[in-house]
Formats: C-alpha cells, structure tokens, sequence
C-alpha cells in the first residue's frame, strides 16, 4: 500500500494519502483545507520498517495479546494510541491516518508482509 505524501501549496500543511488504486493518486486533495494544488513531499513516514525497527520503536504490543495480537491492526493502533498518550503528545496526523486506514484493514505494506 504506497503512501505518498504532498505539501499543499494553499495551506502548506503535509497530507499523507493512501494510494487504493492508481486512479486516485492522479487527484490528490489536501487532507486539511481541500485544495487540490499539491506538490509531492518527501515521505516523512518510513513504509519500508522492519518488524525488529517498529518494535524498537513503538515496544513490544500492551498485554492481552500474544505475538499474533501484533497483526491485528486495531492492537497496533491502540499501542502507538497509548505511547503518545503516555508522553502527554497528540497524535502526528500521519500516524492517525495509518491507524484509521488500519482499522478498515489497510495494513501497511511492511505489516502485511509479517
Ligand atoms: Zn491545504
């Protein structure tokens, strides 16, 4: 599942978009003020991770589930969910979006590879 990620030039803020299908990459929309006059960004997001990096990253997942809890999407949500709440930050909107296109089953491609 590629994530492209664009800069619009109207409000300057970053959007990262999901590709489904080809189709949809060609009309990209700002997530933020809906302008469709976007330039590609540089991906901020690591898509190529390894299970060993996001485990570094993220800890192993909360109790509850074995090592096969780490490919239900809604416990990798709920787990990077709790660490940002535990540092007292806000969830990066990058991330809100791999969770919630997580929960509708879009594993990120590194994920679904596991
Ligand atoms: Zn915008």
């Amino acid at each position: 599942m590629p994530i492209y990620e664009y800069t619009c030039n109207a409000c300057n803020r970053l959007s990262s978009i999901f590709v489904r299908r080809v189709a949809s990459a060609a009309d990209p929309k700002c997530q933020h003020c809906g302008s469709a006059d976007l330039r590609r960004a540089v991906s901020r997001i690591a898509v190529h991770k390894t299970e060993q990096q996001i485990l570094e990253e993220y800890g192993t997942p909360q109790p509850g589930g074995g090592p096969d809890s780490y490919k239900d999407p809604r416990q990798i949500g709920r787990w990077v969910e709790q660490r940002f709440e535990q540092m007292g930050m806000e969830l990066p909107s990058e991330a809100r979006t791999m969770i919630d296109a997580a929960r509708e089953g879009e594993f990120p491609a590194p994920v679904k590879d596991l």
